[in-house]
Formats: C-alpha cells, sequence, structure tokens
C-alpha cells in the first residue's frame, strides 16, 4: 500500500526542494509515497481566487477564509482519509504520532498562513499538529517537518532497524555514535565499542540511552516502566549527577564527556 500525501498550500513552490532530496526523495522516486502538492487558490472564491479576509471583531493580518478550505477537503477526502490542520495550538507531534500517520493511506496536510484560519476550519479536520512552540510564517514548513518524519519510517523507506533503535522510538534518547577516526582531538572511543563483544556493545548502549534520557529529557524516563536493570543504571546516574552538583564529580556518562577522554567504558 503506498501512502498518499496532499498538501494544501498558498505556496506550492516551498514544498519542492525537499521532497526532491535525500530520503523523502528517494521514497517518492520509488513509489513507495506519493506527495502532490495542491494550490489552495483553486478553491479560491472569485474572479481574484480570494482566500483570505479580515478577522471579525477587527485585528492585526488576515484569516484564511473557511469556504476554500471546506471545498478543497471536500474535492480531496476519500474514505480512509486523515486531514491534518497544521497549528501552533495543535498536538505537539511526536515520534509515536509519525508512526501511526505512516501507516495510513492517505493523509491532508493543510498549511494555512496569515493569522491562521477562520475557527470554523477545526471541525472539518481529523486532526490538528503542532511541531513545537513557537510561531512559523505558514503550516508548510511544518507539514516538510510531519512529512519527512513519516516518510522515514513507512516501510522500505530506510533500512528498520534505524527506526527502531533511534530516539524516541522506545521512549528514550538514542546512545552517543561513534565513527573513526579512534582518537580526535583527545578525544577517545569507549572501549567497549571496539572490543567485538556484541552482548557488551548493546548493555552499553542501553544503558548509554537511559543516562542521556535522564540528564536530558527526564520527562521521558516518567512515563517509562523500568525493568530492575534499568533501574539500577539510572539510579547510578541519577547519584552521579547529584554529585555533579555537589562537587563531588565522578565522571561516568558519554553525554558528561567521557568521549573526551581515550577508551572510557562507562557501562
Ligand atoms: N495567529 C496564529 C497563532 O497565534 O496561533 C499563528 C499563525 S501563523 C503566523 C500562520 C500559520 O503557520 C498557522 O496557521 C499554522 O498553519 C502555521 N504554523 C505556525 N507555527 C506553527 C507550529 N508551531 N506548528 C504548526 N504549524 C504552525
Amino acid at each position: 500500500m503506498t501512502l498518499e500525501i496532499d498538501v494544501l498550500t498558498l505556496f506550492p513552490g516551498m514544498l519542492a526542494g525537499p521532497l526532491d532530496e535525500s530520503i523523502p526523495g528517494r521514497a517518492i522516486a520509488r513509489g513507495l509515497v506519493t506527495v502532490r502538492v495542491r494550490d489552495l487558490r483553486e478553491w479560491g472564491i472569485g474572479r481574484h481566487r480570494s482566500v483570505d479576509d479580515a478577522p471579525y471583531g477587527g485585528g492585526a493580518g488576515m484569516v484564511l477564509r473557511p469556504e476554500p478550505v471546506g471545498d478543497a477537503l471536500d474535492a480531496l477526502r476519500r474514505p480512509g482519509s486523515t486531514a491534518v490542520l497544521m497549528d501552533p495550538a495543535g498536538e505537539p507531534l511526536r515520534q509515536s504520532i509519525a508512526r501511526e500517520l505512516a501507516g495510513l493511506e492517505h493523509l491532508i496536510l493543510l498549511c494555512p498562513r496569515y493569522e491562521g484560519v477562520d475557527e470554523r476550519v477545526r471541525s472539518l479536520v481529523d486532526r490538528e499538529l503542532s511541531i513545537g512552540d513557537y510561531v512559523l510564517s505558514g503550516g508548510e514548513l511544518a507539514a516538510l517537518v510531519v512529512i519527512d518524519a513519516v516518510i522515514r519510517l513507512v516501510p522500505g523507506a530506510i533500512e528498520e532497524a534505524s527506526t527502531v533503535e533511534e530516539s524516541f522510538s522506545q521512549g528514550l534518547l538514542e546512545y552517543p555514535q561513534y565513527t573513526r577516526p579512534a582518537v580526535y582531538r583527545g578525544m577517545g572511543v569507549p572501549d567497549v565499542l571496539t572490543s567485538g563483544d556484541h552482548g557488551a556493545v548493546a548493555r552499553w548502549r542501553h544503558a548509554e540511552a537511559l543516562r542521556r534520557t535522564l540528564r536530558r529529557r527526564p520527562d521521558l524516563l516518567e512515563v517509562r516502566q523500568l525493568t530492575p536493570d534499568e533501574r539500577r543504571v539510572v539510579d547510578a546516574e541519577r547519584a552521579a549527577i547529584d554529585g555533579e552538583r555537589s562537587g563531588d564529580h565522578v565522571g561516568r556518562s558519554a553525554d558528561e564527556g567521557a568521549g573526551r577522554r581515550s577508551g572510557v567504558d562507562p557501562a
């Protein structure tokens, strides 16, 4: 099954470049995903194909009218379609949502501009997504973020192992990665990674993922059921963090600079 994505925008030219390159470009070229970029003005009102108007009640800027959006959605929708409004007030995009969207048949991404859309448009879509707590000039870049996050999860787009171990896939940030040279500007590579012991490498990586997540995104660990082994790693790292705060610093994880020393195995 090919995932089909329709993007509704007033600036179709903004989408072309990123969709031609790298993983999205290859997935589209191989027919794993189809992306159609549709100019919302096709459904504009009157001779001037107008799509916006001043806000009722006054105020700065223009608001996207509901009729062009409603007509466009009516034209594009089919059974199994999911229409998504890109909006700063939407649900924050997460890896789990990207995974959900990657399993759909047909996605319609609506990209408003100006001050946003007429409130009544919210009742015409299936969900609303935000890509973060900041305001972009329009929904196009947000839609591209969604498309990129989704496409790499479509089966066949990239090696499946890459998407299983990466950040957020298992509720953790990814472990530190190293490649050649073995020493760079005095910074080494943890011995375990060159030991050839695959079990030890896997254990080290999992422990580092836990440590990094504790240090950088403790909120992710709050919702994770830790196994006894994971609990031991997290408790030890928490003690190390407490020690650092009180000045009693015992270096352990790659996150706090083990990589800067040659041959450190923090596992
Ligand atoms: N007046 C709106 C507000 O304060 O929430 C902001 C409108 S913004 C200038 C124009 C459009 O950009 C929005 O309607 C939305 O489609 C898109 N946009 C801006 N920031 C976004 C974000 N963080 N996530 C998703 N879409 C965003």
